[in-house]
């Protein structure tokens, strides 16, 4: 497995633009001013997010007018390919310059309300590398790649992520007021369902509840930092090794959730808008709280089969309880979920 994570690929743009050999024409010195800004050491800064559309804008404007998006990214860049003695190779500089364009030109920020904004990067399906990596080389190759402006996440996509983060951030404001008050019968029968098994006493259940109400805290906190990103890990495009996944965290710096192909899928118990905020949350637990797969839903997680030890670091039992606390399962999908 390749060890290249976005947060990499990032540190490759922070290098890009830093760098010096762009444009000094206008406007692409204002731009550069400004992504400089926008891509702080520690993520993508929400103050200068409008950038990202007026760029997008500026280079379909200058489409329409005859001058491609390979020809205006390079030309930002500070590469004129004036034909005549123009360097048919992309080397390291330009790579990095160009590079760092490409990854802004496909992303986008999903916001839906004040308190609900995430990141999405979704580099075109045809790149198997980051950008800087695969712009190095022959020109032409590198232009084809420039001049690819398909987002790996549709305009309907990232919608749908958009919605699952808000779902998600909903559900786990319900399931905080649930785990923090347990002296609600109604509450501590919830909390008990998905994490008591046989040998658990009421003080273990009022003490699952604390714990969740605390990770949860947690969550909520980072669904509404502005620092969530969400992207497809590039370099495995292809390899079959995410075949079936739908999602995952790595030991990214930054905070990266890696949407796969299955994310959009129907494989799992749960389908459409109520699986995609589920598979949020599972994947936050991760990140957040360093839970584990014991075990999935459609394995058996119900706590008399894993146990509450288990269950409790269980990123699937979180999620299914913070599916349940919001509202989203039947009866016949609990007594389903808990019997197998
Ligand atoms: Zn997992």
């Amino acid at each position: 497995m390749s060890t290249t994570p976005f947060s990499d690929a990032y540190d490759d743009v922070l290098d890009g633009l830093s760098a010096p050999g762009f444009s000094t024409d206008k406007p692409w010195l204002d731009y550069l001013a400004r992504a400089r800004k926008l891509c702080r050491i520690d993520g993508f800064d929400i103050g200068e997010a409008s950038l990202l559309d007026e760029l997008r804008k500026t280079l379909s404007k200058a489409a329409a007018k005859g001058s491609g998006e390979a020809q205006s990214l390079l030309s930002f860049a500070g590469e004129k390919l004036s034909g005549a003695g123009a360097n048919p190779t992309v080397g390291v500089d330009l790579a990095e310059r160009a590079g760092a364009l490409k990854v802004l030109r496909h992303t986008y920020l999903l916001k839906r309300s004040g308190a609900h904004r995430v990141w999405c990067v979704g580099i075109p399906p045809s790149f198997t590398q980051w950008p800087t990596q695969a712009l190095l080389g022959a020109l032409p190759a590198a232009v084809a790649k420039l001049s690819d402006t398909t987002d790996r996440f549709s305009a309907d996509d990232r919608k749908h992520l958009s919605n699952a983060s808000l779902t998600a951030l909903r559900w786990v404001h319900k399931a905080m007021m649930v785990s923090g008050n347990m002296k609600s019968k109604k509450n501590f029968e919830i909390v008990a369902r998905w994490f008591a098994d046989a040998s658990s006493s009421d003080q273990d259940v009022m003490d699952t509840g604390a714990l969740l109400n605390a990770g949860l805290k947690q969550i909520a906190a980072k669904l509404m930092s502005g620092r969530l990103i969400y992207t497809d890990h590039v370099i495995e495009r292809g390899t079959g090794n995410f075949d079936g996944v739908e999602a995952f965290v790595w030991g990214d710096k930054l905070d990266v959730v890696y949407i796969e192909n299955e994310f959009f899928g129907n494989r799992n118990t749960l389908s459409g808008p109520n699986n995609w905020a589920r598979i949020v949350i599972h994947e936050l637990t991760h990140r957040e709280l360093n839970t584990d797969d014991h075990a999935y839903e459609h394995e058996g997680m119900a706590p008399r089969k894993i146990g509450q030890a288990k269950a409790r670091t269980n990123a699937d039992s979180w999620a299914w309880f913070c599916v349940d606390c919001g509202g989203a399962l039947t009866n016949g999908q609990i007594t389903t979920a808990l019997g197998r």
